[in-house]
């Protein structure tokens, strides 16, 4: 007859279906008609807690990156100073609301892209600064440029989307 793997001198009822030891009556916890041992119930509870506890730390976690991923990513305050009467770009036919025009953002791309004028004006200082310090090598020059005509040649949803924090969908 086989013991309990605690008590090693009292008979054994049945084994646990955690670790599938012999447990004795003493040993032994019923939970919805299954046998477990002692240390099996305490792995089961603290298993329990923890993911309780990551569950929590999920939420805690997630729910501002949701934020900070609206906000662009920029970290420098965002400009409310750059909404200047650029009022006339609302679109209202397409029921929507933009704040930065795509044309103005490409024509100083392509002509001033070399001291980053068109990400001053989408409010990207950390990327206009960039620009300028490195206008003396032209890469901002040529880099502008293509940027320039990305923006022109893109349609002004996509364009919004992505440069205009102040862009937005009207629902219906
Ligand atoms: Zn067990
Ligand atoms: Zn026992």
């Amino acid at each position: 007859m086989s013991t309990c793997y605690v008590h090693h001198d009292v008979d054994a009822v049945g084994t646990c279906v955690g670790c599938g030891k012999f447990i004795c009556e003493n040993c032994n916890t019923e939970i919805k008609g299954k046998n477990y041992c002692k240390s099996c119930i305490d792995e089961l509870f603290e298993e329990n807690k923890k993911k309780i506890e990551k569950l929590e730390d999920h939420v805690k976690v997630n729910q501002p990156m949701v934020f900070m991923n609206a906000g662009g990513g920029g970290g420098a305050s965002s400009s409310s100073s750059s909404s200047s009467s650029s009022s006339s770009n609302n679109g209202g036919m397409l029921g929507a609301h933009y704040t930065k025009s795509k044309v103005v953002a490409g024509l100083l791309g392509i002509l001033l892209g070399g001291i980053g004028a068109h990400k001053f004006y989408l409010g990207r200082w950390g990327w206009g600064i960039i620009y300028l310090l490195f206008c003396w090598t032209y890469i901002p020059l040529v880099l502008g440029l293509i940027e320039g005509i990305l923006y022109l040649v893109s349609n002004d949803d996509d364009f919004a989307r992505k440069y205009d924090k102040g862009y937005r969908r009207m629902a219906g």
